[in-house]
């Protein structure tokens, strides 16, 4: 059977609030825990753990759909030249939690350079 993952349940509807975006590979939905104003995850619905499992050729387009889907709902939630930022925490050094490839976009305040 197939190991238990957190996100391939919300993304499946089994868990979780609303999605606010879908499309046949990828969602969106609020962090639980959000360290901004606006805190969204965006999703491959496919299972990878990490984005090192989908760094070859063959995963160019759904690791740009990912980042085209993040620029789409960071500019239907922001105002004219807000900033946001997008993070993907890749392994337990720079702090992933959820082993299932995600992008954080935030938004909503200023955000320090470099990060913590
Ligand atoms: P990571 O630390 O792996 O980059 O990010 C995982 C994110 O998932 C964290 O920001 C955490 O707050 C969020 N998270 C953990 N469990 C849940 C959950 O059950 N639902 C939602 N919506 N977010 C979660
Ligand atoms: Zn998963």
């Amino acid at each position: 059977m197939a190991e238990a993952c957190l996100f391939c349940d919300i993304a499946s509807g089994k868990l979780g609030g609303p999605l606010l975006y879908e499309d046949d590979q990828i969602v969106a939905f609020a962090d639980i825990r959000p360290i901004a104003p606006t805190h969204i995850l965006v999703v491959p619905k496919e299972h990878h753990k990490t984005l090192l499992d989908v760094s070859s050729e063959k995963d160019e387009p759904l690791l740009g759909r990912l980042l085209a889907v993040a620029g789409k709902l960071a500019r239907e939630g922001l105002p004219n030249e807000a900033g946001c930022r997008i993070v993907i925490n890749n392994g337990s050094a720079a702090g992933q939690t959820v082993y299932h490839l995600h992008i954080h976009l935030l938004s909503g305040r200023h955000f320090a350079w470099p990060p913590g």
